[in-house]
């Protein structure tokens, strides 16, 4: 007897008591308290048991729903980190993913899947202004910042036979706000973060192009090459846009590789493009779907311009020569273009949300979260007590408590710190930090379909009752 298969009624009947759990989930998110209930101890209690010998469905579908119960609830006063709010139609796609179980490691194993994701990925390259880029799909923007790297080095410094043996040493440029993904890429592809120079930013947090070019010309002065620039769309903390024209324009004149790290911010071009202008001079980008597009994770993207730099880079088998004599789309081999061989059907999800709401929906939805940092920002000047900290450029909004001004306080960051902590208790509304000038500040990003104006609106009072409370707490023990 098969014990593991189950018959298609019972596939039938068994996701229809899933997809219950699923929608109980999604009704009683808003009004949910956001942070996942219970210590670390109380959630092992609850899921530590001991591998069950016989199965028994009931209590796996229980299971499930302590799964989502003890989940954090992430509503439409979701603000930490970029966190994509998890677009539901793409979800139910997703379920499909799996049981159609494509491989997508080449066409020949999976030719609907590798034909979907390539027009996806080309909708995407057309839609942020990037027409003549190809790409993959990745975990990603970490996985998409090491690829587009991984490039970067074969291109400028070939080294997958023997291993990096540079006589002279190569250098990479990223801004301070450059994400850590981009110093693990250039530690893990043996260029070494000893040779990644951080150039400065600008009072909004911009690579400033003139820092970039004199530090690429102090280096070469030392016979250092210049290997590759990571130019930021988008930078984590604020959501500053380097100038990316200007440092295409550097880049190019020095012979290096242009990698626009684009994973919060490059989907934004699709509603305000003129913000972006340059990115099309990259010669890799990455961007990630399960941000500014809002689908479940993972869904990340890298697109580069010269296919042949992704064949050097990632192809093993040697012999690629041979698509000259195969059909050229039969013969399509994602794995000799990234990292993984075997990768789940990532783009049906994607593909299937973007038909299903359309892409004026998205540019709607990228709009309000645009809307909604402004209206926030606007919200924060007008409050006394707190001040904004940089210019709000795409949805992030950072921001400090800073109390009555006639008396400063001397431990902000500790009582930016608390309040953070007592919002997140509280769990009305969820925020994240960033250090800015080497303040500790409050952070809300709006990546959030869910997100409504009086959400919004619930921030100033949620920061001000937080710090009342931090504030009255602090006095009490002093
Ligand atoms: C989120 C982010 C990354 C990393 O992307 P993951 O999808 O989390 O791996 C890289 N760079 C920037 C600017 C980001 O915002």
């Amino acid at each position: 007897m098969d014990i593991i298969d189950l018959s298609p009624e019972q596939f039938y009947e068994l996701s229809e008591r899933v997809l219950k759990i699923a929608a109980d989930h999604l009704r009683g998110l808003p009004s949910r308290i956001i942070p996942a209930k219970g210590s670390g101890a109380e959630i092992e209690q609850i899921f530590r048991r001991t591998f069950p010998e016989q199965g028994s469905p009931e209590e796996a579908l229980r299971g499930l729903q302590e799964a989502a119960l003890y989940s954090r609830a992430q509503n439409g006063r979701f603000f930490g980190y970029v966190l994509g709010s998890g677009e539901p139609a793409a979800a139910v796609a997703d379920l499909l993913c799996s049981v159609l179980n494509q491989n997508v490691t080449a066409w020949r194993s999976s030719p609907a899947a590798v034909t979907i994701e390539k027009e996806v990925v080309r909708w995407i390259a057309e839609v942020i202004g990037c027409e003549e880029f190809s790409g993959i799909l990745t975990s990603g923007g970490s996985s998409a910042n090491l690829m587009g790297l991984a490039m970067a080095r074969e291109t400028k410094l070939a080294a997958n036979e023997r291993g990096v043996r540079a006589t002279d040493s190569h250098t990479v440029y990223a801004s301070t706000e450059a994400h850590m993904s981009v110093s693990k890429a250039v530690s893990l592809l043996g260029i070494g973060r000893n040779n990644l120079r951080l150039i400065p930013v600008d009072e909004s947090f911009r690579m400033l192009p003139q820092a970039l070019e004199q530090t690429i010309q102090n280096d070469k002065k030392l016979g250092i090459t210049p290997l590759a620039v990571v130019a930021t769309a988008g930078t984590v903390n604020t959501g500053a846009i380097d100038p990316l024209a200007q440092i295409a324009e550097i880049t190019e004149k020095h012979g290096a590789w242009l990698h626009v790290d684009g994973s919060y911010g490059a989907l934004a071009a699709m509603t305000i493009p003129e913000r972006f202008r340059g990115i099309a001079r990259a010669d890799s980008l990455a961007l990630d779907p399960h941000k500014w597009l809002y689908q479940p994770l993972d869904c990340g993207c890298l697109l580069h311009r010269d296919h042949q730099a992704a064949h050097a880079a990632f192809a093993h088998s040697g012999d690629y020569v041979r698509s000259l004599h195969e059909d050229p789309i039969e013969s399509h081999a994602y794995f000799e273009e990234s990292i993984e061989l075997s990768r789940r059907f990532r783009a049906l999800k994607l593909w299937f949300s973007l038909q299903y709401h359309g892409m004026t929906a998205f540019r709607g939805s990228i709009q309000k979260d645009l809307r909604h940092a402004q209206r926030l920002g606007a919200l924060i000047t007008k409050t006394p007590e707190l001040r904004l900290m940089a210019p709000i450029e795409l949805s992030a909004v950072c921001f400090r408590y800073v109390g009555d001004l006639s008396s400063p306080f001397p431990e902000a960051d500790r009582v930016n710190l608390d309040i953070l902590r007592r919002i997140n208790e509280r769990g009305r509304v969820y925020l994240s930090n960033a250090t800015l000038h080497s303040k500790f500040c409050l952070r809300v990003c709006i990546v959030n379909h869910r997100t409504t104006d009086s959400d919004i609106d619930e921030v100033v009072p949620e920061v001000l009752a937080a710090a009342k409370e931090v504030l009255a707490n602090r006095a009490r023990h002093s």
